[in-house]
């Protein structure tokens, strides 16, 4: 039996493997080109499980860029991403982030917001009174204030998947289902990759998408990344009392998080230090109850009557060496590209790094260059702190 050759594989087909896919097929519609996805339900990957978040307030500017490129991707989504007539609805909702700060908090986030005000991106300063006024339920006392970009917003995560996939398909981009068991390697270059059902499969070009996987099948290749799975738990509640209107997502000193929710819901969660590493997708109402609802209640008092109305638990792809992403070929693999350790903000990032992946692939020009997150800083440990700070 002879091996099937392809131009590019890509393990994963989240939103990192589909995005890369429709970038690639877009530009180069001769590419022979496949995704193989283990799991078309996405079940657990960690698109369909994240909070769907979009912002520009990061403190690296090339995090930034990356936001505001995805924002003008999502403005016009459903319709550059229409197939014929048929337009995806992704409810992109741009009802903005507001990042609150205690003392502590405030110069370095007085500094990002300049940076950010210079990038062109429309955020501001918001006094405590300011942010009282805005939200009345919000009890502002010990905060210095708070940075809000009104452009940033969430948005349905798996409808966006779904077109960036059916739109990678309809340029001829195939889709298996199948689970990659390992990548073949001829000395220092990638050749291919091996399927559970399917068998070998060449290529010289392969794209590690698989998300908080992505360790365990780039070892197979001898090449060991620092991403790690974490547990994250989110809670939707159905509070007593709302809202006049949409709440922004408002993130606390303390990394609380929530904000409106469809439906008149309330979605929240919090990272935490305890969260544990490794393939864990149960999710535990008691730390809701015990630690979360009381945070909630002291900042928003009219939230001390809710319902916990359902939760789950995803995973994060946690980069272990600085929290950014990891994109690039690895130096000692010819024809291996990574696209792996996002650390929770991977999913507004994939629009960008589809963009530059493909444009690196394809020896094109680089619209917007994110070699800053390239590999090499793994093999020289040089962490890339997010104020850019080697
Ligand atoms: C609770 C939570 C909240 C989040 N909130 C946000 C947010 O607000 N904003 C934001 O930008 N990001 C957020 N994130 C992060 C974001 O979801 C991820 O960074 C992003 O979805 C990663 O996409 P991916 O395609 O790399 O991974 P995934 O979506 O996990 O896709 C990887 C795919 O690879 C497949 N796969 C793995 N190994 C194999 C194999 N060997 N063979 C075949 N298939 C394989 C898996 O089945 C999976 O479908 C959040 C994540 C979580 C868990």
């Amino acid at each position: 039996m002879t091996t099937k050759s392809f131009d590019i594989l890509i393990i994963g087909g989240g939103i990192m493997g589909s995005a890369a896919a429709y970038y690639l097929m877009e530009k180069e519609p001769h590419l022979k080109l496949a995704v193989i996805e283990r799991d078309p339900t996405y079940a657990r990957s960690s698109t369909t499980l994240s909070a769907a978040n979009v912002r520009v307030q990061f403190s690296l500017a090339e995090n930034v860029k990356i936001s505001q490129y995805a924002i003008a991707v999502l403005e016009r989504f459903e319709e550059t991403m229409a197939i014929e007539e048929e337009k995806p609805r992704i409810h992109f909702r741009q009802e903005g982030n507001l990042f609150l700060v205690n003392e502590t908090g405030q110069a370095a986030a007085r500094k990002a917001l300049v940076m950010q005000q210079g990038l062109g991106c429309q955020a501001d300063w918001w006094s405590p009174e300011k942010i009282k006024k805005q939200y009345p339920l919000y009890h502002t006392e010990g905060l210095s204030g708070g940075t809000f970009g009104p452009k940033d917003g969430h948005f349905d995560a798996h409808a966006v998947l779904m077109a960036y996939k059916a739109k990678a398909r309809s340029l001829n981009a195939q889709f298996i289902n199948d689970e990659v068991s390992r990548i073949k390697v001829d000395k220092n270059r990638a050749i291919g990759l091996e399927l559970a059902q399917l068998g070998p499969l060449a290529a010289p070009c392969i794209i590690n998408c698989a998300g908080a996987w992505a360790t365990e099948i780039a070892i197979t290749a001898g090449v060991t990344l620092p991403v790690m799975p974490v547990k994250r738990q989110v809670f939707v509640l159905d509070t007593a009392v709302k809202a006049d209107g949409p709440l922004p997502l408002t993130i606390l000193p303390s990394g609380l998080y929530f904000r409106s929710e469809t439906g008149g819901l309330l979605l929240l969660g919090k990272s935490m230090d305890e969260d544990p590493a490794g393939f864990s997708f149960t999710w535990d109402d008691k730390r809701f109850m015990e630690i979360l609802w009381p945070e909630l209640a002291e900042f928003v008092p009219a939230f001390d009557r809710l319902k916990l109305v359902r939760g789950w638990a995803g995973l994060y792809a946690v980069n272990t060496l600085d929290g950014n992403a990891i994109v690039g070929e690895w130096p000692e693999m010819k024809g291996l590209y990574l696209a792996n350790g996002f650390s929770g903000h991977g999913l507004q990032q994939a629009p960008a790094v589809g963009r530059y992946l493909s444009e690196l692939i394809l020896n094109q020009p680089i619209t917007l260059d994110l070699s800053i997150f390239g590999p090499e800083r793994i093999l020289t440990n040089r962490p890339l702190s997010e104020d850019g700070l080697v």
